[in-house]
């Protein structure tokens, strides 16, 4: 079997095309700009590129965008006051600090800080907990696109084994909430799971968010499912010349894409669906903090 590829990047551009329709509604129909406010501490090269596409994408579907950018050696308090005051700034409807922080700061002051209303990354208890009981609210940008993605490719996820391969809260244990909530039947793997490549062979499923180049190989995988890799890692490619990189998801890619039934790439995959969700939920805060109903296709 050869897997049919799930074009992450071209969903995702659809997404943002659909995002910009809502964005014109909300504007026309109630009068009301998406904002979406990006706070980053310090000169992490990969963060200022991430930060620069997120308000790129922002300005591109009709939000509103600001960005602060401030010096590395900035004290908690200014970073707090910052929040404090998008918090309470009508205009913006998502507030996104991004991490990691320079280590003056601590991460969790900084995220109790944010109001749940505007935590359009999902970091907040609050926002985790609605996000657990199935109450309106923004979600893990990254599962949620994994999500979209699967519900395109299968339509109904329902009774299907899924397995989660990775539990860290940014990833792994949002994503099987989603999935239950879909009616899959969920299981969590991680490092001390006993016989994964068992484990995994059970899948319809395979979400694999671990950070291990290319550890879930071929032959764990069950003929015909679908696998969803959200691995990122950079890894040396000396044969493209001195110094150059290349990206390899979690997953043995063309090992599993000849047993799997769907499979997304890496790059092209998962990666562009975690901006284009940021948008997607900085539309559903704003809808929900005006008393809106948000867009269906953009919530779970
Ligand atoms: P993380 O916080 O480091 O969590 C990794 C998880 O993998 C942990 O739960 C860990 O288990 C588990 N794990 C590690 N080694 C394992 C092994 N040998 N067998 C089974 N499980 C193992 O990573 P993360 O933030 O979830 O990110 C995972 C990957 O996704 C990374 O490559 C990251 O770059 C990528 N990512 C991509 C996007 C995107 O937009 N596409 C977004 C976020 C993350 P324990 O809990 O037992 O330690």
């Amino acid at each position: 079997m050869t897997a049919k590829i799930i074009d992450g990047k071209s969903f995702a551009e659809g997404l943002r095309g659909r995002i910009a329709g809502h964005v014109a509604r909300l504007k026309a129909d109630h009068g009301v700009t998406p904002g979406l406010a990006v706070v980053i501490v310090g000169h992490d090269p990969g963060s200022e590129i991430y930060v620069s596409q997120k308000a790129k994408q922002t300005v591109e579907v009709g939000m509103h965008s600001e960005k602060y950018a401030l010096p590395e050696d900035t004290s908690e308090a200014d970073v707090l006051a910052l929040v404090q005051k998008l918090n309470d700034d009508p205009a913006i409807h998502g507030i996104l600090v991004q991490l990691p922080l320079p280590k003056q700061i601590d991460p969790n002051a900084v995220i109790a800080t944010i109001s749940p209303d505007k935590d359009v990354d999902c970091f907040t208890p609050a926002s985790v907990g609605k996000v657990q009981i199935g109450l309106p609210g923004p979600v893990s940008c990254t599962p949620l696109g994994c999500l979209m993605l699967l519900r395109d490719t299968h339509g109904s996820l329902e009774g299907l084994n899924a397995v989660i391969v990775g539990r860290s809260n940014l990833v792994g244990k949002p994503m099987a909430q989603l999935l239950l909530r879909e009616n899959c039947t969920v299981t969590i793997a991680h490092s001390r799971t006993r016989n994964l490549p068992e484990v995994v062979r059970g899948a319809d499923i395979v979400v694999a968010a671990v950070g291990r180049p290319e550890m879930i190989k071929g032959d764990w995988i069950k003929p015909g499912a679908t696998v969803i890799d959200v691995g990122i890692n950079r890894i040396a490619a000396p044969e493209r010349g001195e110094g150059k990189t290349r990206l390899l998801g979690d997953v043995a890619f063309s090992e599993a894409a000849a047993v799997a039934g769907a499979i997304t790439p890496v790059p092209g995959g998962v990666g562009p669906m975690t901006i284009v969700c940021l948008l997607a939920n900085t539309v559903t805060t704003a809808c929900l903090i005006n008393g809106i109903a948000p867009p269906k296709d953009l919530t779970p």
